[in-house]
């Protein structure tokens, strides 16, 4: 039977004092999971309880009386909590941990409480709780501010890095961000009608009055410590402003404390990165196989980094490729010269650092550990070995070293203050080094001078008191005592005191030995309060360094990933791209990355898409290669954009602002669609917003219906693609009709993947050729599955029939002229190639009298380059 929370207002005063304090906090964090530090436990209770033991499988106990019913509660182990906490928010729950902050000695009544933070989804900064090598953003949505003004705010926070990001968008633009962003948390205002898209994802509702502009800009204004935004681009953003300031409140609420290390904002606009949506990313098998496995993807074939903060930057740039092609340049600039350089030292030196990010960020919200600063110390010691790894002269690598030196902030202290190797926590005690603290240093010296102050004694009680095998001695439950044995006990002086009888033996302890005891004892309480104030004062003394310790955090980061991507491209042999202002994807022997890793001998194939020839149909036997040919294309494309070489013996990568997949739609039984329904609203959305700088793949659209309808949409959606969209489309199909569209749309060509036919079947080359593929490979592949010759001979024979019916029948219809026929097409003036018209543009406003004859020739030859790149 569920156990009802009690209502505190109503009952509280029938409740012992310990629980009173409990409600009283309870009644703050009713959203939460309330862990309630208790000695050496923390404790739930009541409905908290029930619902922890069962996602938790700890057992529920019922304990005394408060309010006249007995306290359902269970608990944890304090030392066992971040596994718990670990489970319970990978669960999708937030935690509220109450500590003890008064002294249990001195407290009249219950010990005083209080909640010093509260782990969410989307505000994890601990070790235990995070993973290594992905981030963990929260994210605040603030909805269009009206009609009118119909942007969505967006601002985002990696806690445990302190990155800040804010945005606005349009609504139908929210899904991309969403796939871009892949929040842990959202934050959205209660009472707001939910976009489908955040049903989904973990939320949060939070107050409406927290998603408020002006407050968001003081917010940001304060969090960054500058008077205003104009630094970072971020003024007159209202509604960013707005996701801003319940984004900052939430996460500050969340730590108990200003977040002391947002020192950057960036300003994120949607047309900055190649638009890869939520398709995109799964199809193309980015960060996770179709299946949902982790490997093997494009993301574990380039993640070779030496460091987690390595992967995670590598992450962010697959998410995010940028379209400035300048970006993209220098990177591969930076992997040039770390190729020639060689990289091997740099990756050898990185190996094993520790992640200066993370303990940074701790560090400024004070839940950094004693051994995370003795690992930050160390890696801190190797900077300058790791910065002389870095000889070439690249304005990329040398930045990069650069940022290297500052890093080195606060190593003095960290050396001077820290043990070599401290404890794991601050509760144990030994975190300081000997010789930093004189107090500290007098402390522990009690405690050593412990066994010789005992050995001095008992020579000198022996001595004065003739019993020769007296003892003094220590234990750890009653304390310090000198024993005697029954039979010398009458000897024992006046100012012995009995303290304990024994079977054979009695024990005393005296004056002098109380007074010891007390010193000793309570040094050992002492030194540890002493490294508590110590600790505190560490961590301030430690701040001003959060912000060049980010910095270098950021240079190893992004060194290790260009390494990474230097062994990468040896070990694969893989090229350095062009990416050119010139329109159209030029890939000599493209290779498809993680497909080349599992086949013994891979078939290399161009891919020239341009403006004049910028739809491929591709044709040709199932398993024959089209979807690896098409993903590879995209997958070499999108290489290029991040900064990566690519699999391919020469790559020339236009300007690129898409990539669109439409591959093999499944059912999306739980959203209520089915496969055609699926398939048609992606491909309803692609159409939406292709243009003629994205790159398209079409696999096998139609399919998910009757022959007719299919076929008709097919073709219409090519078409659409073709002339209206004028996108890069690789359009693969098992219509065969299709292969007539090149013949009545001159820009569009017809490619197929090649196989051979053997009197057993048909064997699969895998290399792409102009021109339509043979129409039986249907029956060939039927006959390579083992079915039946008869069936094969009669299906042979029917297909004559169907071919030649058909033909006859298609020369009657003229299904391409079928949108010709649309009067609404008709009217519609056939749209100019802008590639063209740039050209002419560029033709007319030549100044040819200005120009010297070696400037005219130069220009000769660029226009008549791009007239060839170009459909004139
Ligand atoms: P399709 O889309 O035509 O059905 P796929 O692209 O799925 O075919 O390819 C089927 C299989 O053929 C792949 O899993 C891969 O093992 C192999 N393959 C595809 N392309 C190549 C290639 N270029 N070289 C070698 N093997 C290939």
């Amino acid at each position: 039977m569920p156990h009802p929370q009690p209502a505190p207002d109503r009952e509280l005063a029938q409740h012992t004092p310990m629980m009173q304090q409990y409600l009283r906090i309870k009644a703050e964090h009713t959203e939460h999971l309330l862990l309630y530090r208790m000695g050496d436990f923390y404790e739930l209770f009541y409905a908290d309880a029930e619902k922890a033991a069962r996602l938790l499988d700890l057992t529920l106990t019922r304990r005394g009386q408060s309010a006249g019913e007995p306290i359902i509660m269970a608990g944890v182990p304090a030392q066992a909590l971040d596994n718990y906490l670990a489970k319970l928010v990978r669960l999708g729950e937030s935690v509220a941990i109450c500590e003890q902050i008064g002294d249990p000695a001195t407290s009249k009544g219950p010990v005083e409480r209080r909640v010093e933070r509260v782990v969410t989804p989307g505000t994890r900064v601990h070790d235990g709780l995070l993973d290594e090598r992905s981030d963990c953003a929260l994210l605040a949505v603030a909805p269009a501010a009206s009609r009118r003004q119909q942007e969505l705010g967006l601002a985002w926070l990696v806690l445990s890095s302190g990155a800040l990001r804010v945005a606005q968008c349009r609504a139908d633009e929210l899904g991309a961000w969403l796939a871009r962003i892949q929040p842990a948390e959202v934050l959205w205002p209660a009472g707001e009608a939910l976009p489908a898209l955040l049903q989904d994802l973990p939320l949060t509702q939070r107050a409406p009055w927290q998603f408020d502009t002006d407050a968001g800009l003081q917010q940001l204004r304060r969090a960054l410590g500058v008077h205003d935004l104009d630094a970072f681009g971020a003024e007159g953003l209202p509604r960013a402003h707005a996701a801003a300031a319940a984004l900052l409140s939430y996460a500050q609420q969340t730590q108990g404390r200003e977040l002391a290390h947002l020192a950057e904002l960036q300003v994120e606009r949607f047309e900055d990165c190649v638009l890869l949506d939520a398709n995109a990313r799964r199809n193309l098998e980015l960060f996770s196989t179709l299946r949902g496995e982790s490997s093997p993807t494009l993301l574990s074939l380039l993640d070779s980094c030496a460091t987690a903060a390595g992967s995670r930057l590598l992450r962010a740039w697959m998410a995010a490729p940028p379209r400035d092609q300048a970006v993209a340049r220098a990177r591969h600039a930076a992997v040039a010269a770390l190729q020639q350089q060689g990289f091997d030292a740099l990756r050898e030196a990185l190996r094993g650092i520790a992640d200066l990010e993370r303990i940074a960020a701790r560090t400024a919200l004070q839940q950094v550990r004693p051994r995370e600063l003795s690992a930050l110390r160390d890696t801190l010691q190797r900077l300058p070995q790791l910065a002389a790894c870095v000889q070439a002269q690249d304005p990329m690598l040398e930045e990069l070293r650069a940022a290297l030196g500052p890093g080195q902030a606060g190593l003095d202290l960290l050396q001077r203050a820290l043990a070599e190797s401290p404890a794991l926590n601050l509760r144990d005690g030994g975190v300081f080094g000997d010789g930093f603290d004189a107090e500290l240093d007098e402390l522990r010296a009690i405690g050593r001078d412990c066994s010789s102050f005992l050995l001095e004694m008992e020579a000198r009680e022996r001595e004065r008191t003739g019993i020769a095998n007296l003892r003094v001695l220590y234990n750890k439950v009653h304390g310090f005592a000198i024993e005697v044995t029954r039979g010398q006990a009458d000897k024992v002086p006046e100012d012995y005191r009995r303290r304990q009888t024994l079977k054979g033996s009695e024990r005393y302890i005296t004056p002098e030995l109380k007074a010891f005891e007390d010193k000793a004892l309570s040094a050992q309480e002492r030194s540890l309060a002493r490294e508590r104030v110590l600790w505190a004062e560490l961590l301030q003394a430690l701040q001003p360094a959060v912000g060049p310790w980010q910095r270098a955090a950021r240079a190893l980061a992004r060194l290790d990933l260009l390494a990474a991507l230097a062994e990468r491209a040896r070990t694969w042999d893989w090229v350095r791209p062009e990416l050119s202002p010139l329109p159209g994807i030029e890939i000599r022997g493209g290779r498809h990355p993680v497909v080349q890793a599992q086949v013994d001998r891979f078939v290399p194939n161009d891919c020239v898409l341009l403006p004049g020839s910028r739809t491929h149909i591709i044709t040709g036997p199932n398993m024959g290669g089209k979807s690896t040919y098409m993903r590879q294309t995209a997958l070499i494309a999108l290489l290029a954009c991040m900064g990566s070489f690519v699999p391919a013996t020469s790559a020339r990568i236009g300007p690129l602002d898409a990539i669109h997949t439409r591959i093999g739609a499944s059912d999306d039984v739980a959203g209520g669609r089915s496969t055609f329904m699926v398939e048609m609203s992606e491909a309803a959305s692609i159409l939406r917003s292709a243009g003629p700088d994205s790159l398209v793949l079409m696999d096998e659209i139609g399919r998910g219906t009757s022959t007719f309808d299919g076929l008709a949409l097919a073709l219409a959606i090519a078409a659409h693609l073709h002339e209206r969209c004028r996108s890069y489309t690789l359009f693969a199909t098992h219509y065969f009709e299709l292969t007539d569209f090149p013949a009545h749309h001159p820009q569009a060509l017809n490619l197929h993947v090649s196989a051979a036919e053997h009197e057993a079947g048909i064997v699969f080359l895998h290399e792409v050729q102009p021109g339509p593929a043979s129409r039986s490979y249907g029956v060939q592949v039927a006959q390579l599955a083992g079915m039946p010759a008869a069936v094969l001979r009669d299906a042979r024979l029917r297909l004559q029939a169907l071919q030649q019916a058909q033909a006859e029948r298609l020369a009657q219809l003229d299904l391409f002229g079928a949108a010709a026929q649309d009067p609404a097409a008709a009217e519609a003036p056939a749209e100019a190639d802008p590639a063209a018209q740039e050209l002419l543009r560029e033709l007319a406003t030549l100044d040819c009298d200005a120009l010297s004859p070696r400037e005219a020739l130069e220009q000769l030859y660029r226009l008549s380059l791009r007239a060839r790149e170009t459909d004139l």
